[in-house]
């Protein structure tokens, strides 16, 4: 934490608690005005998506609402939605954060910008179209669906940048290229937010546009995407800090991991308004990246979300979740993509046991022994490994089941 970000943090949290809002409620009995550095702020306690749930609906607001001018809402997929209110200025600052964004990606006012991403209440296509305003550049805010329109449109406007969610992005790559009118389209760049996605797909979807991608990220209820993007060189992503303060924690215990190693992203809002937010665990897994990056930005990175928090499990003191498997399974030669992992306790020990389905006519022994070792070298432990034929893993309907915890 640097003196401006302390200074800013300890300037909210006397507001936010000197007046009746959510804070002064959550942050009641604390002592405030004693926070005197980082180990003092680290004691506070974290914001849950919980807490924010149960301050529906406008519980959240900061400031009066003559100074509030728009609202927006997480998907509620799973009961309460979550309200955000902001002011003008939180508007704006949204926008100059994703006006660095695609900065960051070379995007200037001489681009014609495709948002495919949603508008409405959600944050995503209105922020998409904020930033590129806010930067000059001409916008064509066609929101989701409709494939033949959007790809008639992005032949007449000469669309140069695409803005979509991976999986989008891909099916009208898919279309465009079964359509055969590749040499018709003009884009350069795509801007991807908000989905994990693998290696492949990024390779597949730049090879089929003929495009340079960059990860864009945000949750609405810290602005929404903008707060953080890759670069050229393709090695995690800036995030703003003169805006949001980014801890890493392990997510059983919510204590710091030390630079370099994975956990959940915990974020503190430097200057927001309408809903700050002290210390939200945002459920998202990644590590900051030490170092300076090549392309000179002086911004801090963290990297491309590795998962969420909730498919996390710790063996033998290592964190484990099931996209580094998948990651490990890409470079075994004979591994198949599906997998599942066993964790037993036995005889006071932690057991893990990776099944992996091999293919037809691979060596299972050379499977075993090299998943072995770059287990150990890359996740930090030692696993025991049962190569299985093709088809032996149970499939699902819905997101498979990866791990098995018997533990407990
Ligand atoms: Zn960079």
């Amino acid at each position: 934490m640097n003196d401006t970000q302390f200074q800013l943090i300890k300037e909210q949290l006397i507001k936010l608690t000197s007046k009746d809002c959510f804070y002064k409620k959550k942050f009641e009995g604390i002592d405030v005005a004693g926070i005197q550095n980082e180990e003092d702020f680290r004691k506070l306690p974290f914001t849950w998506k919980g807490d924010l749930r149960e301050a529906y609906p406008l519980g959240l607001m900061a400031v009066p609402e003559e100074e509030i001018v728009r609202i927006h809402s997480s998907s509620g997929t799973t009961g309460t939605p979550v309200i955000i209110p902001y002011t003008k200025q939180d508007v704006d600052d949204w926008a100059l954060q994703f006006g660095r964004c695609y900065k960051m990606a070379g995007v200037t006012n001489r681009d014609r910008i495709h948002i495919t991403p949603g508008y409405g209440l959600w944050t995503a296509g209105i922020g998409f179209q904020n930033g590129a305003e806010s930067i000059g550049a001409m916008t064509i805010p066609m929101g989701p669906g409709n494939t033949d329109k959007q790809i008639r449109m992005m032949q007449d406007m000469k669309s140069t940048v695409l803005c979509a969610t991976s999986s989008y992005a891909l099916l009208l790559a898919e279309e465009i290229a079964k359509r055969g009118v590749g040499d018709s389209i003009c884009l350069r760049k795509g801007i991807i937010g908000s989905e994990r996605w693998g290696e492949k797909m990024r390779k597949r979807i730049a090879a089929e546009l003929g495009v340079t991608l960059y990860d864009v990220y945000g949750l609405t209820e810290v602005y929404g995407p903008g707060i953080a993007i890759s670069c050229d060189y393709e090695c995690g992503m800036h995030y703003w800090d003169d805006f949001v303060y980014i801890e890493i924690v392990d997510p059983k215990t919510g204590e710091p991991v030390p630079d370099g190693e994975i956990g959940e992203i915990v974020i503190t809002t430097l200057r927001k308004q309408g809903a700050p937010l002290i210390r939200y665990r945002t459920h998202d897994l990644s590590r900051k990246i030490p170092g300076e990056c090549k392309c000179g930005s002086k911004y801090p990175r963290i990297d491309t979300i590795l998962g969420r928090t909730d498919d996390m499990v710790k063996v033998k003191g290592v964190n484990i979740f099931p996209s580094q498997v998948d990651e490990l399974l890409k470079s075994v030669e004979g591994a198949s993509s599906e997998f599942q992992i066993m964790i037993d306790h036995i005889n006071g020990k932690d057991l893990l046991t990776l099944f992996v389905e091999v293919e037809a006519g691979a060596n299972k022994y050379a499977v075993e022994s090299q998943l072995i070792s770059d287990f150990k070298s890359r996740i930090g432990m030692t696993p025991i490994v049962k190569p299985v034929d093709l088809g032996d893993l149970p499939r699902s309907e819905k997101k498979s089941t990866r791990v098995f915890d018997n533990r407990y």
